[in-house]
């Protein structure tokens, strides 16, 4: 399965990305659908992002479809279209214990920090806890790992 990869600044190639082994518990399989491109991306492609680094899938603002979920996952199932929170907390830091994952010691985004959505399906958590945001409440949520 192919990837686009952001080697370096002003560099893109695709890369080849191992199949997301089956969801375990509380995890679902999503597949990109829709992935908007921001400033973000656009400072990262130039090399003027300081919080990008390199090489990195970009992708953080995904729009996705549930394709499987693991055990115990009742908030999502294959065929709902999802958004995705790309703000990834630790949940045990001083500030995540105390409810503002937002200040998270470890926040980590997807696309900029890890590795984003311009790739094949990938495994989520289907849990909403950490999230910081709220995409569009008509639509289901999922979280996913890095
Ligand atoms: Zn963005
Ligand atoms: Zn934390």
């Amino acid at each position: 399965m192919q990837a686009l990869q952001l080697e370096k600044p002003h560099h893109f190639r695709f890369i080849e990305v191992p199949e997301p082994q089956a969801p375990g518990p509380g995890e679902a399989i999503v597949a990109v659908r829709a992935v908007g491109i921001c400033g973000t991306d656009y400072g990262g492609f130039l090399g003027k992002m300081p919080f990008f680094s390199y090489p990195r899938i970009p992708g953080h603002e995904l729009g996705v479809e549930v394709v499987a979920v693991g055990p115990g996952v009742v908030n999502v199932k294959p065929g709902d279209r999802c958004c995705v929170e790309p703000y990834i907390n630790c949940q045990t830091c001083h500030s995540c214990t105390r409810g503002l994952t937002n200040c998270c010691e470890h926040h980590q985004t997807l696309g900029v920090h890890c590795d984003g959505g311009l790739r094949p399906p990938r495994r989520c958590s289907s849990s909403g806890r950490g999230r910081s945001a709220s995409p569009p409440s008509s639509l289901p949520r999922c979280r996913v790992l890095a």
